[in-house]
């Protein structure tokens, strides 16, 4: 009876503590590390209002505002948090949508979150090296990928030439 009676009250010992390390893991695991981490202050300072609003608030930039939409040069679409190269104008078409958009990212340049803001879900982009906020992937892309990378072009700055 004694026995039993231990054996039970460690078997509850190990279930508090995996359900104590399940608790205290999960939200470490859904906080993503970025290379470049900077404090609310410190974005507030470097980035304009709109920038801040899209690229550390989430928010979306009113579609056909983006001077990038017309942007048809050779170049790169790079970060505007933190300089990252994300998106070539070799993978930029015209979606119609208002917004910049790409059919693929530079390699390993973004990483991606379920959505589920507003009732709908969607796949959020954002850099992966500041974690700023970009925009939405969408598979009703072009080929070759079939993907349409939907992005705010606030969150994004042009360097002609190169590539
Ligand atoms: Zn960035």
């Amino acid at each position: 009876m004694i026995d039993r009676r231990i054996m039970l009250a460690s078997l509850a010992s190990l279930l508090s503590l995996a359900a104590f390390r399940w608790l205290r893991a999960s939200p470490a695991q859904a906080a993503e590390k970025f290379e470049v981490e900077k404090s609310d202050a410190e974005w507030r300072a470097q980035l304009t209002p709109q920038q801040y609003d899209i690229l550390r608030k989430q928010g979306t930039e009113r579609p056909g505002s983006s001077p990038l939409l017309n942007e048809h040069r050779k170049g790169i679409f790079a970060c505007a948090g933190c300089d990252l190269p994300l998106f070539s104008s070799e993978t930029k078409f015209e979606s119609g949508t208002g917004w910049p958009s790409f059919w693929a990212p530079i390699r390993d340049a973004v990483a991606t979150n379920v959505d589920r803001s507003y009732g709908i879900t969607r796949v959020e982009v954002h850099c992966a090296k500041c974690g700023g906020h970009l925009g939405h992937v969408f598979p009703d892309g072009p080929q070759p990928t079939g993907e349409r990378y939907c992005m705010n072009g606030v969150a994004l700055q042009f360097e002609a030439g190169g590539n």
